[in-house]
């Protein structure tokens, strides 16, 4: 395509995908597996990777809110689908009549779904704050919570599912500590008459490393990206596949002398006559500044420096003598397979987790599917 941009990609391997569902659904058994694809699937495209863990034995999928839940209900996924941010104005009418699992945390959640007054009553599964301090009722709100759901779980505008609650990932004492505050939660509901079809808690960390946390169902995220909860293994070593590359080619290349200063603030300088690589991927793509003087990309055959600052749109690889010219592949991170850096390493030079590295692609970088299934 001749005047098209630089091709910015993120390779999405949906193969990769579905094995690290399916090994994640087989840690959970005999608890069904809800897959979280909100954030547009961590970054890497929701309806796509959404259908995947259908396919691969996830039985429901987890998203952040409303629209997203009806935006996959568009795609014609017709599996539950579980939402739990809801602002005053959210569309529960809509999501009730989408058949749209709301999680709900507060009384006026539920006089909002009846208010909507849809022609279904959605499944609502209360959320209980065990200590992550983020949505979920108190302890001390909870018993109200409970008697309006089955107030209007009589009144036929909504059915009462779940309890459910999230973890901290703290510590394993904490974790434990959260689940006996969500058990407490259930048997005063149970006191005040409630019954519950499921109960949930554990996202991926729990999920593989916790098994009194899995109850009835495990909402895994990070880690079907291929990417490990934990900081003391790999996704690798928990026999996850990475699923996303990002790669961009090489733009052009120049032969400098030593002294050479590169990017903004001229933070680096070349030490003798070497190649320059410049490459269409800056931080507006995702690719952390505060990573500049550390991160590395994969370039014919091996690792190189990304020299100087990561700028908006671009940035430089000394790359010495190798004979590497404009269109040269250059992968900033992948699954590992060639030695090329992972997300999990490119957390590393940034101070975060792969989770924030993956889930900032920017827009602007192309995603492209392997693996993809013929339309059922
Ligand atoms: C993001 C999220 C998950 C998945 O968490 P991971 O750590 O990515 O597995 C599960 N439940 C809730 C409520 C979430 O927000």
């Amino acid at each position: 395509m001749s005047g098209a941009a630089p091709q910015r990609e993120a390779l999405i391997d949906l193969d990769a995908f579905r094995h690290n569902v399916r090994t994640l659904a087989a840690i959970a058994r005999p608890a069904e597996t809800m897959l979280a694809v909100k954030a547009d699937a961590y970054g890497h495209g929701m309806v796509p990777l959404a259908r995947a863990a259908l396919e691969a034995g996830a039985s429901s999928l987890a998203v952040l809110d409303i629209p997203a839940a009806l935006a996959l209900r568009e795609a014609g996924i017709t599996a539950p689908i579980f939402a739990w941010m809801h602002d005053p104005d959210a569309l529960f009418g809509a999501a009730a009549e989408a058949d749209i699992d709301l999680g709900v945390s507060a009384v006026w959640q539920l006089d909002a779904i009846a208010a909507a007054a849809a022609s279904r009553a959605p499944r609502v599964h209360l959320k209980i704050d065990t200590g992550l301090s983020r949505n979920g009722a108190t302890e001390a709100d909870w018993p109200t919570l409970v008697t309006a759901a089955l107030q209007h779980d009589r009144a036929g505008a909504v059915r009462l599912h779940a309890a459910w609650s999230h973890l901290a990932d703290a510590s394993p004492a904490d974790d434990a500590l959260a689940l006996a505050r969500l058990r407490t939660a259930v048997q005063i509901a149970e006191g005040l008459g409630a019954r519950f079809e499921r109960l949930h808690l554990a996202a991926s960390s729990a999920g593989i490393r916790e098994p009194e946390a899995r109850l009835d169902l495990v909402r895994f995220g990070i880690a079907a990206y291929g990417i490990s909860p934990f900081d003391d293994q790999t996704g690798r070593e928990l026999g996850l596949r990475g699923v996303m590359t990002l790669r961009a080619p090489v733009v052009s290349t120049k032969r400098v002398g030593a002294g050479q200063g590169i990017s903004y603030g001229l933070t680096y300088r070349t030490e003798r006559e070497t190649t320059l690589a410049l490459v269409p991927l800056g931080y507006a793509d995702g690719v952390p500044r505060i990573a500049s003087g550390a991160g590395e990309v994969w370039i014919a055959g091996r690792r190189h420096p990304i020299a100087g600052r990561i700028a908006m749109d671009q940035f430089v690889v000394d790359i010495g003598d190798d004979p590497v010219e404009a269109g040269e592949e250059v992968v900033v991170f992948g699954p590992g397979d060639r030695g090329e850096p992972t997300a999990e390493e490119w957390a590393g030079y940034a101070g975060t987790i792969g989770d924030e590295i993956v889930a900032r692609v920017g827009a602007r970088v192309q995603r492209v599917y392997l693996g993809e299934q013929a339309v059922r």
